[in-house]
């Protein structure tokens, strides 16, 4: 029997969390000061400390702990006072010291929210903890078919990443979403990624593994006070894949449950080609960690004027920002929702500041700009085309030189890497005909060829026009101003 993603939602009520890492766009590792730069030669960004040898002691880098303060705050969590770091003890490969620095019962910030707007909807995700650790090296399977351990013939290891700061944000469960859930725990991922970014204390790429997700999900029938069992699933490394991993999570757990089972409480692996997750390992508690204060490493007492000069600090925070924005560019909040889930509120608040009209701005990020961004499979802001550039091309359809099917092959050009607006107008010859004298001819013509049409002008059915306003766009292969040929059509018949 299978289970739909709505018929598990009729029956049960789901719950998630999400716990996020960041790695921190700090220049050096969190305990020792080699560099952190991404893709460099394996093996070559490690010293004594982060290779875990004998003998070698951790140092604490303050500006991780400044980033983890502001990303705390901008959380709206409080700060501790005084705090340390834990040992958490396991074996991995990619962990050369046998235990991974963490924070345990003493987190740097906690008990905050971020407020996520969904659907015009604003829900409040409640922050439990932003604690700080350090990354682990990354192991890489050579010789099988899917880059997995199974089935390869050797593994390697790079522990360019080992000592990479890293901090974990954990939520509290998420109720009371229903249908949403999926699409609630995206937008938070979405929102938290663009507020990390504002703070500028990471560069937050799913893709290179600075941002990366565990998605816990639970169901429980609806009426119950005790939730499910929950699983983890483990590095959910694109914002769709958060979506997909709820509901297709949603959807195993109701067949489970319908079928006489019981959720086991695990990690579990997502499979970015088929949306589904598989069964990992059974799930540590955390005695099996065996956590207890770092020894080598002193307490984490960060004083409160510096707390305080960290939070006057903070950049303007996407909440003030929204409602600067839906203020001045008369936005609902569908409307704002759409620009900032479509990665589009960097660049049309730059075109605005640019020039551009904000309506303008919008037509053109979330219309021609998006579809193309969308056809190359990237962001929108990742386009070869700038903020000014598109600013310019508003002007000059403002300004009557080029229409929209103009300026879109002015777009097109400059993605193209043709030039400047400027240059590609030039070269591709795409100023609208706004010589009279030529508009004039092409409308005689198109007058004469149309005597019905012209009849029913005369009759006072001025909508018939359109037909005369197509045949001259057309022998002036778009070149026209539409407008002005209506204008010049009209007075020609009056
Ligand atoms: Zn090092």
């Amino acid at each position: 029997m299978t289970v739909t993603y709505e018929e598990a939602l009729q029956k049960y009520e789901p719950v998630f969390g999400l716990e996020t890492h960041v790695e921190l766009g700090t220049t050096t590792k969190m305990f020792c000061g080699c560099p952190t730069t991404f893709g460099a030669e394996p093996n070559s960004h490690v010293c004594p400390v982060c290779l875990g040898l004998p003998g070698s002691l951790p140092v604490t880098n303050r500006v991780a702990i400044e980033y983890t303060i502001k990303i705390g705050l901008a959380l709206n969590c409080s700060i501790a006072s005084w705090c340390r770091f834990a040992r958490k003890n396991y074996f991995y490969p990619d962990m050369p010291k046998n235990f991974q620095i963490s924070q345990y019962d003493e987190p740097l910030c906690v008990d905050g929210y971020l407020d996520v707007l969904v659907g015009g909807k604003t829900v409040r995700v409640g922050i439990e903890r932003v604690h700080l650790e350090e990354d682990t090296g990354k192991s890489l399977h050579i010789g099988g078919a899917t880059g997995r351990i199974q089935g390869a013939d050797y593994s390697l290891v790079d522990y360019n990443r080992a000592g990479i700061p890293l901090v974990e944000i954990v939520t509290r469960p998420v109720p009371g979403t229903g249908f949403l859930a999926p699409e609630v725990a995206r937008a938070y991922v979405t929102q938290l990624r663009d507020l990390l970014r504002s703070l500028g204390v990471s560069d937050v790429r799913m893709e290179e593994g600075s941002l990366r997700c565990d998605v816990n999900t639970s169901l429980s029938p609806y009426g119950s006070d005790v939730w499910g069992t929950r699983t983890e699933t483990k590095n959910v490394n694109s914002l769709r894949s958060v979506e997909r991993a709820v509901r297709s999570e949603i959807s195993r757990q109701a067949e489970v449950l319908d079928s006489g089972g019981r959720v086991i409480q695990e990690t579990r692996h997502f499979h970015e080609d088929t949306g589904t997750t598989t069964s990992g390992r059974s799930k540590e508690e955390a005695q099996d960690y065996r956590y207890f204060p770092e020894p080598d490493l002193v307490p984490v007492a960060p004083p409160r004027d510096w707390v305080e000069s960290i939070a006057a600090s903070l950049p303007e925070l996407p909440a003030a920002r929204r409602a600067r924005l839906m203020s001045a560019w008369s936005l609902s909040e569908l409307e704002f929702e759409a620009l900032q889930n479509a990665g589009a509120l960097d660049v049309v608040e730059a075109t605005v500041a640019a020039g551009a009209s904000p309506a303008d701005a919008r037509k053109w990020w979330l219309g021609e700009l998006a579809r193309r961004a969308n056809d190359a499979g990237i962001d929108v802001s990742e386009l070869p085309i700038t903020p000014a550039d598109v600013a310019r091309i508003s002007e000059l359809v403002a300004a009557g030189s080029l229409n929209d099917r103009l300026a879109r092959q002015v777009i097109e050009g400059v993605l193209d890497e043709e030039g400047t607006p400027d240059e590609v107008v030039a070269a591709r010859g795409l100023a609208v005909v706004s010589d009279d004298s030529a508009l004039l001819s092409a409308i005689d013509e198109a007058i004469a060829a149309n005597p019905d049409v012209v009849a029913r002008i005369r009759d006072g059915k001025v909508q018939a026009a359109g037909v005369l306003v197509g045949a001259v766009m057309k022998a002036t292969r778009g070149k026209a101003d539409a407008a002005r040929v209506r204008d010049l059509i009209m007075e020609r018949l009056s």
